[in-house]
């Protein structure tokens, strides 16, 4: 029977140690076609219908390389701004499983095609750190048992081998983490800069993003790292959190209690919210990696390299910075901003077609993302566009709409799909800026509320406020309020 495991370490035991951290992260290349053989690299259909002789490893079958893989890695290794191979080799990794049809995978070894990278993260305090990007290489991805929902699957599992030869890049970090804060950032930050680049759809719900994290503690102070401990199955943001707050407080728990750590695999179970062991770690020497002898090297000359360059688009890192240093936007504002491409691409439109990124980003943010929010829609399917939202708020700054009007104005355009001038012709919804129309209203206003004129005059300005209310109900805010505060203040002064 195996011993009694000691239990979980306190807080102030924990406080005693430094946790290190390093992940693993597989990313599923959104290809049209598998890694090595045309079949779709698609999620979801009927089981082992997307298979072929190559995929299925049958004897004699030769895998062919798919270029759009290379061209996703290359991206996803710019993104993380890796340094490119020349040259880079495929080399079989050999274990037995029921989903590797083929009693290997084709991976990458000592010669990935990127590496020495890095990527910045903002911890909730808001200080900055960089963690170090190991290495980015690419490989096939093995099928899936499934057990739920078949006939006897309570005493059968089953294989489905769709997804086998899928391709992945695996993105090796660091042991760079020192707490669960800053794998979650380091991950949402991946995540965000792989779906702006186009690589991934990242959907960890898919298991089109993966990621297992190794983690050791050590007394502080100490340089040496202490055994690391690998932990798979953290299948959501919030599992990866959890899963490393509960290794930090298991392993402190054994060391405090006199114990050592093994090197090992163990599995989070998000139910019991604990890992468990697994199984011992194998050595890279188990899998008895060697060259791939049906592939060739892959070689990324300069002039192809220098394309995948050209056509990388802004970083979310850097579209932030901009954001802020550029265009004043708030760290908030920014970072909220470029949550995803679309939106970063709506929000710019609009301060191209508005002039004002502030005013943008306000109308963006507020008013147009509580009405997308409520109806549940992204902003891909914003029935108003950014020209027109940046048009809305031209019209403000010309003068020709309040902001109270404007206001009014665009639940309409969100509506009926309409441009505001439509819906302002229409509706004869246009600001009042002529000073003649205005002061002909306010004289009306003053005739009808003598009381409140004296109240003024006897030094009470506050019902100055009354005085713009009752205009703007006398014109249904259409009054340009700096220019009806200043006739009144004349006409009552
Ligand atoms: P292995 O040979 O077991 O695969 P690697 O050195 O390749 O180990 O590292 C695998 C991952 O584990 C990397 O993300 C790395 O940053 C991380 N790592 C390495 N040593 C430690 C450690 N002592 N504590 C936590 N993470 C570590
Ligand atoms: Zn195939
Ligand atoms: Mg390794």
């Amino acid at each position: 029977m195996a011993a009694v495991a000691p239990p979980l370490a306190t807080q102030e035991q924990i406080a005693k140690y430094e946790p290190v951290i390093g992940l693993e992260v597989h990313v599923q290349l959104g290809t049209n076609t598998k890694i090595f053989c045309s079949c779709p690299n698609e999620f979801g259909a009927a089981p082992n219908t997307n298979v072929c002789p190559v995929c299925l490893g049958l004897p004699g079958a030769l895998p062919v390389l798919n270029q759009q893989a290379v061209e996703y890695a290359l991206q996803a290794s710019l993104a993380l701004h890796c340094q490119v191979r020349p040259s880079s080799i495929f080399a079989r990794k050999n274990y037995f499983y029921p989903d590797l049809p083929k009693g290997y995978q084709i991976s990458q070894y000592d010669r990935p095609v990127a590496e020495h990278g890095w990527m910045d993260i903002v911890l909730g305090d808001g200080t900055k750190k960089r963690i170090g990007v190991t290495r980015l290489h690419m490989e096939d991805d093995a099928g899936k048992n499934t057990h739920d929902g078949y006939r006897d699957s309570d005493q059968y599992s089953y294989v489905d081998l769709n997804r086998t030869g899928s391709p992945l890049a695996e993105i090796v970090s660091e042991p760079d983490m020192r707490s669960s804060e800053e794998a979650f950032q380091y991950l949402t930050e991946m995540k965000l800069a792989l779906q702006f680049v186009g690589v991934s759809s990242c959907d960890m719900e898919k298991g089109h993003l993966r990621c297992d994290a190794n983690v050791s503690v050590r007394l502080r102070g100490a340089e040496k790292f202490g055994t690391k401990v690998e932990i798979k199955n953290l299948n959501s943001f919030r599992f990866l959190r959890q899963a490393i707050d509960y290794e930090i407080a298991r392993q402190v728990g054994v060391l405090e209690d006199g114990g050592t750590i093994h090197q090992e695999t163990r599995l989070y179970n998000p139910d019991l919210d604990e890992t468990a062991g697994m199984r011992s770690k194998e050595q890279a020497h188990d899998y008895r990696y060697f060259p791939e002898p049906d592939l060739v090297p892959l070689r990324i000359s300069d002039e192809w390299l220098q394309r995948v360059v050209a056509s990388m688009p802004e970083l979310p890192a850097d579209m932030r910075r901009r954001f802020i240093e550029v265009y004043g936007l708030s760290e908030y504002d920014a970072q909220v901003l470029t949550q995803t491409r679309a939106l970063a691409d709506y929000y710019e439109q609009v301060v191209q077609s508005s002039g004002d990124p502030k005013l943008a980003a306000n109308w963006t943010t507020g008013d147009l993302m509580g009405m997308l929010n409520a109806d549940g829609r992204q902003i891909e399917l914003s029935p108003v566009s950014g020209a027109r939202l940046g048009e809305l708020i031209a019209l403000i700054l010309k003068g020709e709409l309040t902001g109270k009007l404007a206001k009014e104005i665009l639940p309409k355009m969100y509506q009926s799909g309409e441009a505001a001038p439509v819906i302002m012709e229409r509706e004869g919804l246009k600001a009042i800026s002529d000073s003649g129309e205005i002061e002909r209203i306010i004289d009306e206003v003053i005739a009808a509320n003598p009381k409140q004129v004296e109240q003024y005059r006897g030094g009470k300005t506050s019902v100055m406020a009354f005085f713009i209310g009752q205009l703007m109900k006398a014109t249904r805010g259409q009054a340009n309020p700096a220019t009806a505060t200043e006739i009144l203040k004349n006409k009552l002064g």
